[in-house]
């Protein structure tokens, strides 16, 4: 079976086998002529000893005649001698040609007959003339007659020698032709094999060589990198299933780099994409970031996270938490998240480890007890501010998400959410740090109280809710009654905490919408927005009375002061700060000359003065 397959064992095998058949058939007349040579060469043999032994005979009826004659003529019995050898000789040499003769019926005949001849004459004149001429008598008479039958022998052997020496010749003939056709075969043929041989070898080394550099051809395109080359397939030889291979393994090979490039490809595209969502996402949050350094207020920086939130997490729900008076209050939220206004400081594990907290179903991380319902995955991220937790970033699956995506879920948020958070608790303590430093620079460090500049701020802003709403504003101006002597009796220090003292009385007497500031020494300015100025002055009444009465410990004695108040009242009296505190400071200045210890209107003031 295979080696039928193997059509191009059987070409090369055939491209020499045929033409050395062709020889041998070539050949074999010539070998043929060989053997019939001999054939041939026995008849001519036999052809030319039957001629001599025809002869021999002739030659031995000649010697039994002349033998006859002589003993006839002469009478000497040696005579005779010549007689018996030629009868012995010459039925010998008949006998040996009689085998001769045994293919050959008609020559046959002929001997026999001649035999058949030479006997009678023995007989009927030989042995005649032989008996005649022992007893003397004539044998004239025999003579003529044995004479004839001697001619008669004589022809007869010519017959013979003319018919053998005829084959000798036809045999000749025939060997010359059978010697010629066989030398013209054999050299035609070997001609022609050897012509015959070289064209098929010839074209079996050129369609070889051919196919197999055309396979060259199409391997140094393919190891060029032209994956695409294939191999034209002829016939079925090995040359065929070379080929057939070859463009297998192309095709194979042009099957895994493009596989490869695919890959590659798709490859170069996810990262591509991760790069843009990443660049993207970098770019939001520097601009986050960017947008919380520019908030002033936890409101605006929880708006800045709530949208940032949504832009980045889509449809996850999250809420930020800060800490508010002991409490985690919620300082927004979105996507309607399941989790608790406000909570305590402990209902948060995040919050209680200090640590990031991923919250998972296929987990077996506890939910904090501020979630409101099931969620599938959460993150609750701390808010860390000088190593302190402040509050947290919360994070939520949305509730479509499958149980099974959860683990995949926060994989793929909480390196956000965490940047995120970073961010966000660095605004937070900057806006807190914010809110200190001003409200350090608004109020009075001694007293507590704040400022002349907060007072000028907040006037502005109440005068203009007042007028608005169209309702009265009181400006109450205080000042400690004889306070440099107070100093020079008690010193600075018990100065000092007296006017703190002081200022804890206003903070007590005025509250809620109510201004109260330390104007500057022992100078002290309330506003009272929406009072009549008659509730204004009694409630500045109720003050000075309570400092009246009030004594405080300060270096084991008990000390007390007095205090004097006056009064302006917008709109009434003036429109502006400036203006209301100049006149209050007039009804001050009234109520210090007219004994200290007073509240005076302005009013009152200016009604005393005319
Ligand atoms: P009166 O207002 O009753 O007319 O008398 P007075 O002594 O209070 O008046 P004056 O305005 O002349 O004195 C104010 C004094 O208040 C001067 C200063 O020594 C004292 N003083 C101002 N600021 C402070 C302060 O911060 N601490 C202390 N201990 N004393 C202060
Ligand atoms: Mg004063
Ligand atoms: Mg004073």
């Amino acid at each position: 079976m295979k080696l039928i397959r193997a059509y191009l064992f059987l070409r090369v095998f055939l491209a020499v086998f045929f033409p050395i058949l062709l020889v041998v058939l070539a050949v074999y007349p010539l070998f043929k002529r060989i053997q019939t040579n001999n054939t041939a060469f026995d008849e001519i043999a036999a052809s030319y000893s039957s001629i001599s032994r025809a002869n021999q005979l002739g030659q031995y009826i000649i010697d039994a005649e002349t033998g006859v004659r002589g003993f006839a003529l002469t009478g000497m019995e040696a005579l005779l001698e010549p007689y018996f050898t030629a009868q012995i000789n010459f039925q010998r040499t008949v006998d040996e040609m009689s085998i001769t003769f045994k293919s050959d019926p008609v020559q046959l005949v002929r001997l026999t007959e001649l035999e058949q001849d030479f006997i009678k004459w023995r007989r009927d004149f030989a042995e005649q003339e032989i008996q005649l001429a022992r007893s003397k008598q004539d044998v004239s008479a025999l003579i003529p007659e044995g004479k004839a039958e001697m001619d008669k022998m004589r022809k007869q052997l010519r017959t013979i020698i003319q018919q053998s020496t005829e084959q000798l010749n036809q045999g000749k003939l025939a060997q010359a032709n059978i010697s010629q056709t066989s030398m013209l075969i054999a050299s035609i043929g070997i001609t022609v094999a050897l012509v015959l041989g070289l064209i098929l070898s010839a074209a079996v080394a050129y369609s070889l060589s051919k196919s197999i550099q055309k396979m060259i051809a199409v391997a140094r395109k393919v190891e060029g990198g032209d994956l695409s080359q294939r191999v034209e397939i002829k016939g079925k030889d090995e040359i065929a299933q070379l080929a057939r291979a070859f463009n297998a393994m192309a095709q194979n090979l042009q099957q895994k780099v493009n596989n490869e490039l695919n890959e590659r490809k798709v490859l170069n595209q996810r990262v591509e994409a991760l790069v843009d969502a990443r660049t993207r996402e970098s770019k939001q949050i520097s601009h986050f970031s960017e947008m919380l350094q520019a908030c002033q207020t936890f409101d605006e920086a929880a708006e800045v996270v709530r949208q940032t939130a949504l832009h980045l997490f889509k449809t996850d729900a999250g809420a930020l938490y800060y800490l508010q008076q002991q409490d985690m209050k919620q300082l927004t939220s979105w996507n309607q998240v399941q989790s608790a206004d406000s909570c305590n400081y402990d209902d948060c594990w995040s919050m209680r480890r200090g640590k990031l907290h991923q919250l998972s179903n296929q987990g077996t991380a506890l939910p904090c007890k501020h979630l409101t319902g099931p969620v599938a995955a959460a993150l609750c991220i701390p808010l860390l501010a000088k190593g302190d937790v402040v509050g947290f970033f919360h994070l939520q699956a949305p509730a479509t998400l499958p149980d099974y995506q959860a683990t995949s879920w926060l994989e793929q948020n909480v390196d956000l959410a965490v940047t995120m958070a970073e961010h966000i608790a660095l605004a937070l303590a900057n806006i807190t740090l914010h809110n200190h430093l001003r409200e350090q620079s608004l109020r009075d460090p001694l007293t507590g109280l704040f400022n002349r500049r907060y007072l000028e701020e907040a006037a502005s802003r109440e005068l203009q809710r007042a007028e608005r709403n169209a309702y009265p504003l009181a400006v109450l101006v205080l000042d400690v009654d004889h306070f440099k002597r107070f100093n020079d009796e008690y010193g600075h220090q018990a100065g000092d905490e007296i006017l703190i003292h002081v200022a804890d009385e206003l903070q007590e007497h005025f509250r809620g919408d109510d201004v109260v500031c330390r104007f500057g020494g022992e100078e002290f300015v309330a506003l009272l927005p929406n009072i009549s100025e008659q509730q204004a002055l009694q409630r500045a009444e109720q003050l000075r009375s309570a400092i009246e009465h009030s004594e405080w410990l300060i270096d084991g004695k008990h000390l007390r002061v007095t205090v004097s108040i006056g009064a302006a009242i917008f709109p009434e009296h003036a429109s502006d700060l400036d203006s209301l505190i100049n006149l209050a400071d007039e009804a001050l200045y009234q109520a210090k000359n007219t004994g200290r210890n007073k509240v005076v209107s302005h009013m009152l003031a200016a009604h005393s003065h005319e």
